[in-house]
């Protein structure tokens, strides 16, 4: 399903132009409009689905393996070193379009990007609450 309003539905499925890297039934691999470094791409999947937690699981599969082979093309064309996968979920988590998306961020060096968090430190008691709250 499509929906009204959705800036990634009507790109994904060709309404709105866009720098396309590959597509095929079921997504569409796009540049970024305001990329973090060259080569910044987007998998969309062609029907809508908000987040990760609204995409089906067979598809999830699928968006893998596109972004494995997309992480090979890039490398081998654009000679990047590294790469990250990054994928929002929320607002507070940074989505800003509310279409599901994985961004493939090929890395330079010298870069000036920068993809991390501030590690913290939990005892090893809190570590274990936390694995109980999640698999108990
Ligand atoms: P996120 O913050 O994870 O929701 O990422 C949204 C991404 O979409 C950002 O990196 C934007 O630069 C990118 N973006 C927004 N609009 C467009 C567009 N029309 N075409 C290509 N990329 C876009
Ligand atoms: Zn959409």
């Amino acid at each position: 399903m499509k929906k009204e309003d959705c800036i990634f539905c009507k790109i994904a499925n060709g309404e709105i132009p866009s720098k396309t890297l590959y597509e095929d039934e079921k997504f569409r691999v796009i540049l970024d409009l305001g990329p973090a470094t060259k080569g910044h791409a987007l998998i969309l999947p062609k029907e809508h689905f908000a987040d990760l937690y609204e995409l089906p699981e067979e598809l999830a599969g699928e968006v893998m393996k596109t972004a494995k082979r997309m992480a090979e093309k890039l490398r081998d064309r654009l000679g990047c070193e590294g790469l990250n996968l990054v994928q929002n979920n929320g607002e507070l988590a940074g989505q800003t379009v509310f279409h599901f998306h994985l961004h493939l961020i090929p890395r330079y060096r010298a870069d000036g990007q920068k993809i991390g968090w501030k590690p913290g430190q939990p005892a090893e008691e809190e570590l274990e609450e936390t694995r109980k709250t999640i698999t108990d």
